[in-house]
């Protein structure tokens, strides 16, 4: 039977005020449904914010070693049940259950890291002009904020939020993506269980328009984190800027990887394939346009098909399976109209391109891996970011070439190169317009101890994970003392 979840306000669960859900659907089986959830309004999250802020005293006051303690609790929990959660995440976002149980073990590094940090949340001693005067800043939360998140990493985004505005002593409301509730539920049960006092994390489940929309308006929210699109995020941003609120917004990306004529070639391949297709290219660092000196092209071109060839596509519960279907409908028609275009605009079709309607891929929503060569910088295919397994290869005469295409795009998230010389590797750090870069690895992942986050219309400028996350969640206080 089918089951229904609620959401958590105050350290009670609940349904949503107009008693209205919604289904939560497996993308590879899209006759499964995986959980209902509330269909929440903007009463509900005023409802989740007034707990918020309610609790904001008790929570501050436990002081930021005991908050890491709850959150070491937590991470032992996911722990616990990772296989479980792993499993769940599968089910409702797509990715192959060997991707689900990496996220879910990020989060538990997440939760361990910030529990940590629980112990090291410093401000500095400074001399001051003045005789006998003590000078020293200290840190201090924001009070209530709202974590806005995607369907994408259901466990590893809410967890990369949650940990330092916890930890720094914020009280959260946390808004799922309607894609993917089920994952970050489970980790809002294992800190309930952690031992989270009542009201210090709300769960509240619903269409971003609502939901989302009433926690950037609310007053008594002084801080939103979100991750998503650009197009919802520079909207978020204004909106709660506009308020006097603080937000940061981590959007979308449009990631090349440069292949010099002196690359391993098949090491070049393997980076793009990973960056490309594993999690069905539903990452905002996912590879999406392979630049190549034209030197090797042919040859880098004819090893990327042999490997896109022998992919396994199909349900990410078969260990077999080496990538998932797209997350829903809704995802797998952008991406299909992302593939005419390029089609239309002349980009040469040179693998897949179709969506996958045999077995085991005739019950989701699933496409072929998809290469485009011929790509011309200006094309939409290779300014926009599609989110599906489609990569384009772009030609270039040379390595100043490279650079110029692949800094000509509003987005600057992640980066890489490939080659074997270490001035050109060196001079890529240097210009290459990107929050995270690359040299001889794929665009994706993020270890949790270093920053992550974009520059240019991928962000808005802070960073998340490492210890700099905490500056988002926190005020700086500084203290004149004179004795
Ligand atoms: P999305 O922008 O559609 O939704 C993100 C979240 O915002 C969801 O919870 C959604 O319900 C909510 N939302 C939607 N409209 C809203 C509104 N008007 N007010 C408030 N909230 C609203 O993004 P998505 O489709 O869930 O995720 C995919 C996008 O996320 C891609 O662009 C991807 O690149 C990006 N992403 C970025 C990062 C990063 O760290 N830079 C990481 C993962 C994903």
């Amino acid at each position: 039977m089918t089951e229904t979840y609620q959401n958590f306000i105050g350290g009670k669960w609940t349904a949503a005020a107009a008693g209205e859900t919604y289904a939560d659907i497996n993308p590879a089986d899209t006759t499964e449904t995986v959980g209902v959830f509330p269909s929440s309004g903007p009463e509900d999250a005023r409802a989740a914010v007034a707990a918020a802020a309610a609790a904001r005293a008790e929570w501050k006051a436990l002081g930021a070693p005991r908050r890491g303690e709850i959150l070491s609790r937590a991470a032992r929990i996911i722990e616990r049940d990772a296989e479980s959660i792993a499993e769940g995440l599968t089910r409702e976002e797509g990715k192959t259950l060997t991707e689900a149980r990496g996220e879910t073990a990020r989060a538990v590094q997440i939760f361990d890291y910030f529990a940590g940090e629980g112990r090291r949340l410093t401000g500095e001693t400074t001399p001051s002009e003045f005789p006998r005067t003590m000078l020293y800043t200290v840190r201090e939360p924001l009070g209530v904020v709202g974590l806005i998140t995607p369907w994408n990493f259901p466990v590893a985004i809410p967890a990369w939020k949650l940990a330092p505005a916890l930890v720094s002593g914020n009280t959260v409301v946390l808004k799922p993506a309607s894609a993917a509730p089920l994952t970050a539920l489970r980790i809002v049960q294992a800190l309930a269980e952690a031992g989270l006092p009542g009201g210090a994390l709300n769960f509240v489940t619903g269409p971003g328009a609502a939901v989302g929309w009433e926690l950037t308006s609310n007053p008594e929210v002084a801080g939103v984190s979100f991750t998503g699109s650009d197009t919802v995020g520079s909207k978020i941003y204004a909106h709660v800027t506009a308020r006097g609120g603080k937000a940061q917004c981590e959007m979308g990306g449009k990631n090349p990887v440069i292949v010099m004529d002196d690359a391993d070639l098949d090491k070049a391949v393997a980076v793009c394939i990973n960056g490309a297709m594993w999690s069905t290219g539903q990452k905002c660092t996912a590879t999406s346009r392979a630049i190549v000196h034209e030197a090797v092209a042919g040859e880098f071109t004819q090893k990327l098909l042999a490997g896109v060839a022998g992919l396994r596509v199909g349900n990410g519960l078969d260990p077999e399976t080496q990538v998932g279907p797209l997350v829903d409908q809704g995802q797998l028609d952008t991406v299909l109209e992302y593939i005419e275009t390029g089609r239309q605009e002349g980009a040469r079709l040179l693998a897949g391109g179709n969506r996958l309607s045999e077995p085991p891929c005739d019950r989701g929503c699933f496409v072929e891996p998809t290469v485009f060569g011929d790509v011309d910088p200006g094309m939409r295919i290779a300014q926009e970011e599609i989110f599906g397994p489609v990569i384009g290869i772009i030609t270039v005469p040379g390595f100043d070439e490279a650079i110029s295409v692949a800094n000509g795009v509003r987005f600057g998230l992640s980066a890489a190169i490939m080659t074997s010389d270490i001035h050109r590797a060196m001079e890529f750090v240097d210009r290459i317009e990107a929050g995270l870069v690359h040299v001889n690895s794929p665009t994706v992942g993020a270890e949790v101890q270093v920053p992550f986050g974009g520059m240019k219309v991928s962000s808005t400028g802070s960073r998340e994970q490492g210890p700099v996350a905490v500056d988002f969640y926190t005020e700086l206080k500084t203290v004149y003392l004179e004795y």
